[in-house]
């Protein structure tokens, strides 16, 4: 049995907005690599209506706007990951987006579903927080843009309605003494979602930690911008004292839980504090150079 009954394939985002404005029981589509698999296994209510919003040539853009990186939200992960100035300028979502899924799952996968699908430890949402991006939203009432926190409500809860769309992300470029980086922890047979990622931004001056942002997943019911870890780091050199005071902010901050089929919490209190030092150390690092990105090999 069919878990939908009509597939619209829109041309323009207006045309997506009237279909899911005229039809109550209908729901997006991008990738479908969430989607498909919730109706399949009877994880998500069935829908009457799919609306395949591959079609639509805005949502496919990507393109250097000023000191911004426009990245449409339904851009595949693997045409996401081969375009340089990603690599360049926003290194920890390059290095998030190769990490997702393999191969066959990248080609079709987009950002816009890894944000929509509201999970606290995405690993593209996770990066994006790092990177301070806001999200365009294309709604009946017109479009807005957003911080992308506003799009949780909770767990695998998103705050966006039905009728609004993700249209894009717009990713602030990261300029010289500026980095990022990316880092995640999986169960070796694991393919779907991190036992435990982290995404650091940070600005260089000198010997000193100027500014940073830490997004932390999964470490509370959305993804977790670690302010008072920030708050231990900014304006302090990386050395071991100014470690251990962020480490115990990280501790006393985050909510590290115990998931039955992942991890305790005991191993995610470990583990977070191991990511932070190697995530901050790698972005440090990077900001010796002009920002020209990472050389990882993308997972097969
Ligand atoms: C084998 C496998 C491995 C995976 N590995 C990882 C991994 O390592 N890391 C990770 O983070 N995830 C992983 N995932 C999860 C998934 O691939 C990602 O979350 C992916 O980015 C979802 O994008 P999609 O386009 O396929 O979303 P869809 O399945 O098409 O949509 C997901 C949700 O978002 C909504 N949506 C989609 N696009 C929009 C939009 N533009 N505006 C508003 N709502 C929208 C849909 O209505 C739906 O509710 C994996 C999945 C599989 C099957």
């Amino acid at each position: 049995m069919s878990n939908w009954t009509f597939y619209h394939l829109p041309q323009t985002i207006e045309e997506a907005l009237a279909i899911l404005q005229n039809e109550p029981h209908s729901k997006v589509i991008a990738g479908g690599t969430d989607l498909l698999l919730e109706l399949q296994q009877g994880r998500h209510a069935p829908v009457r209506t799919l609306v395949d919003l591959t079609q639509i040539a805005e949502l496919q853009r990507l393109e250097v706007v000023d000191d911004i990186l426009w990245v449409g939200a339904g851009v595949p992960l693997n045409r996401l990951i081969a375009w340089q100035p990603v690599r360049q300028y926003a290194t920890a979502l390059f290095e998030a987006a190769s990490l997702i899924g393999g191969p066959q799952v990248r080609n079709v996968a987009t950002l816009g579903g890894n944000v929509a699908h509201a999970l606290p430890a995405a690993d593209g949402a996770i990066a994006l927080l790092a990177l301070d991006a806001q999200v365009v939203l294309a709604t009946p009432e017109g479009n807005r843009t957003m911080p992308l926190l506003s799009c949780y409500a909770g767990p695998a809860k998103t705050a966006l309605q039905r009728t609004e769309i993700i249209t894009a992300f717009q990713v602030p470029l990261s300029r010289k003494g500026e980095a990022s980086a990316f880092r995640r922890v999986m169960r070796p047979q694991g393919v779907a979602i991190a036992i435990q990622n982290m995404g650091i931004w940070l600005r260089r001056e000198e010997d000193i930690i100027a500014d940073l942002r830490i997004a932390v997943g999964p470490a509370g019911p959305i993804p977790f911008r670690a302010h008072r870890t920030e708050e231990a780091l900014r304006g302090k050199p990386l050395s071991e004292v100014s470690l251990a005071n962020a480490e115990n902010a990280l501790l006393s901050e985050a909510r590290f839980r115990t998931s039955p089929h992942r991890a305790t919490a005991e191993y995610r209190i470990h583990l977070a504090g191991v990511l932070l030092r190697q995530t901050l150390q790698i972005a440090w690092e990077r900001t010796e150079k002009e920002p020209e990105g990472s050389s990882l090999l993308v997972k097969g």
